[in-house]
C-alpha cells in the first residue's frame, strides 16, 4: 500500500474543467471486444452465482512534465478515486489502490498522442492491476481505454468529485461499449431523417427493441443513442436532441448512463445488463484481478474529533524553519493528506503533502507569521473521508537549522550503554565554546550536570552511567545557538 512518501507539491494547479468543452469526451472509439460478443452469444456460459462486492486493484500513475511539474494534486487524486467508487457502488464493484502512486516525469506522456500513450503504458504498466495514467492531455480526450495495452489514460481536467470520466473508462476496461457504438466520429448527422440500418458496419438500434440483442451495445436495457459528442441533458436526464430511428420513430438518448456522452451532471449509473456484463468480465476474463482477497478497512472519523497534538491551536512556535505537525493516529488510516495554508481557507495552498505517519516536519515556513493546516485521512480503499480538523499556529524567529546541522554531527556511542558504562559523545563545533551538558531522567529529574570548555572541530567527551538505574534518559547539550537533545538508554 501507499507508504513512505512525503510529496511536496506546489498547489498551483488550475482546474482544467473550464476547457473541458473543447476536449473530446472519450478516445476509446468503436470498441466491442471478441469476449463481449461471445458473452452475448453464450450468456449461459457466464452465469455468476454471487452478488458479493468485487474489489479490484488500481495502480494510479501521476504523470508530470520532464521537470516534475503539472502533477494532478493529491487531494484531487483522492477525491476522484472517491467518485470512482461512488459511481460503481450500485454495481457492487469497488476499487482499491494496489500500491503507492507512481509518479512519472515525462513531457511526452504528460501531453501525449496515442503512440506516445502506448509507449507510456508499455513502459509503466504493472501486472494484475488496472493501470490508470493521469495526464494533461490523453490524445485530446477526457480519457481513453487502450485495448492493446490494457491501460487507461485520464485527463486531469476531466476528473474530480463531479466527473464520471474515470468510471466511464473503467466501464470500457470491463468490456462495455458506448450505447451509441458505431456512431463514434459521426458528427454531421441529420437526426430528423430516419437513421440507416447500419452505421460503420454496426446495426443501428431501433426504439421498438426488435434488434436490441444485436444492435449497438447489445444491451436491451440501454435505449437507442446516436450521439457521439458531449451533450447536455434536460430535467428528465434525456437529450434535447430528438433522433429518428430507421423505422421513423423519434426518441431522446438516456443521459443517466455513464457510458453515454451526456455531461457529468446527468451521467450517474450503469444499467443492470451492463453491470452483469462487467461482473462476468471480471470473473471469467479477468480473474487475476480478484485472485488475492482484499478486505476494506473503514475509517470512522468524527469530524469534531480533537486530534491535533502539536502545535497546540494558536500556539506561538519559537522556531520557523523546523516546525513539526503532530496529530493523533486515525484508526485504519494508512495515509494522511496534509494541507498548509497562509490564510484561514485552503483555496490557495502553500503546500500539500501525503504522509504515512501522523506527523510531518515543515522546513519551509517563514519567520513570525501565522499558518493554517488540516489533515485528511485515507487508505487504499477509503478516500471519501472529510478533512478531520484544521488548526493554526504562528512561527517564531529562531532558526533550528543551524542547531540541526550540529545535531547531525552529534554522535553518541554506545547507546544503549550497559549499567556502569560510559557514553562516548562527539560533536562538531565551528568555534571554541563552553558547552553545558545535562542529563535528565524520563520524569524530568536532573541526574547529571557539567560544563566543559571545548575547542573547535570534532570534540569528544564521556558521560558515565554510574549511579543510574536502567531506563531512558535525555541528554541535553547547551550550545550558544540552542539546545540539542538525544535519548539515551541504560540497560542492565
Ligand atoms: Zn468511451
Amino acid at each position: 500500500m501507499i507508504k513512505n512518501y512525503a510529496l511536496l507539491l506546489l498547489a498551483l494547479w488550475v482546474s482544467g474543467s473550464v476547457f473541458a468543452q473543447d476536449i473530446h469526451p472519450c478516445g476509446t472509439g468503436d470498441y466491442r471486444s471478441e469476449w463481449f460478443d461471445h458473452y452475448h452469444d453464450h450468456k449461459e456460459l457466464y452465469r455468476t452465482n454471487s452478488d458479493d462486492t468485487l474489489y479490484l486493484p488500481v495502480q494510479i500513475h501521476v504523470v508530470g512534465t520532464d521537470e516534475g511539474g503539472g502533477y494532478f494534486p493529491p487531494k484531487s487524486v483522492i477525491e476522484s478515486f472517491c467518485k470512482l467508487n461512488e459511481d460503481f457502488a450500485h454495481s457492487n464493484i469497488q476499487f482499491y489502490m494496489s500500491d503507492e502512486w507512481n509518479y512519472i516525469n515525462n513531457s511526452n506522456y504528460y501531453d501525449h498522442n496515442f503512440q506516445q500513450g502506448s509507449q507510456m503504458m508499455a513502459q509503466n504498466n504493472v501486472s494484475n492491476t488496472i493501470n490508470c495514467y493521469i495526464v494533461l492531455s490523453p490524445a485530446g480526450n477526457c480519457g481513453y481505454y487502450s485495448p492493446g495495452r490494457d491501460g487507461i489514460a485520464l485527463n486531469k481536467g476531466c476528473l474530480g468529485l463531479y466527473s464520471s470520466t474515470w468510471a466511464h473508462e473503467i466501464g470500457h476496461f470491463l468490456s462495455l461499449p458506448h450505447p451509441f457504438v458505431g456512431w463514434e466520429g459521426e458528427d454531421d448527422v441529420d437526426y430528423d431523417e430516419p437513421a440507416p440500418n447500419f452505421v460503420n458496419g454496426r446495426q443501428v438500434e431501433r426504439v421498438d427493441g426488435s434488434n436490441c440483442d444485436d444492435a449497438a451495445d447489445r444491451f436491451c436495457d440501454t435505449s437507442p443513442d446516436y450521439l457521439s459528442f458531449r451533450w447536455n441533458c434536460n430535467m428528465n436526464d434525456s437529450s434535447n436532441v430528438l433522433q429518428t430511428d430507421p423505422n421513423g420513430e423519434t426518441f431522446r438518448s438516456d443521459g443517466s448512463l455513464i457510458m453515454s456522452y451526456s455531461n457529468d451532471a446527468c451521467a450517474k449509473r450503469f444499467s443492470d445488463e451492463q453491470i452483469d456484463a462487467m461482473r462476468a468480465n471480471i470473473q471469467f476474463q479477468r480473474p487475476n484481478l480478484i485472485a488475492s482477497a482484499f478486505i476494506p478497512q473503514l475509517i470512522t472519523s468524527d469530524a469534531s474529533l480533537e486530534v491535533i497534538e502539536s502545535p497546540a491551536p494558536d500556539e506561538m512556535v519559537s522556531t520557523f524553519d523546523e516546525v513539526t505537525l503532530d496529530w493523533e493516529d486515525v484508526p485504519n488510516a494508512s495515509n494522511y493528506l496534509v494541507q498548509v495554508s497562509r490564510i484561514p481557507v485552503f483555496t490557495l495552498l502553500l503546500e500539500e503533502y501525503v504522509v504515512s505517519s501522523s506527523e510531518l516536519t515543515l522546513d519551509n515556513l517563514e519567520e513570525d507569521r501565522p499558518y493554517w493546516w488540516r489533515v485528511k485521512p485515507f487508505n487504499a480503499y477509503e478516500s471519501c473521508v472529510e478533512f478531520i480538523d484544521s488548526s493554526t499556529f504562528s512561527t517564531g524567529t529562531i532558526s533550528n537549522i543551524s542547531i540541526l546541522e550540529q545535531a547531525t554531527a552529534l554522535k553518541v556511542f554506545p547507546n544503549p550503554v550497559s549499567q556502569g558504562g560510559a557514553w562516548q559523545i562527539s560533536l562538531q563545533l565551528s568555534q571554541a565554546d563552553r558547552v553545558g551538558i545535562r542529563l535528565f531522567a524520563i520524569d524530568g529529574r536532573l541526574v547529571f550536570s557539567d560544563e566543559q570548555q571545548l575547542g573547535s572541530g570534532r570534540q569528544e567527551f564521556t558521560v558515565s552511567s554510574q549511579a543510574l538505574s536502567d531506563g531512558m534518559y535525555i541528554l541535553e547539550l547547551n550550545l550558544p545557538k540552542g539546545r540539542l537533545h538525544r535519548k539515551l538508554n541504560v540497560t542492565r
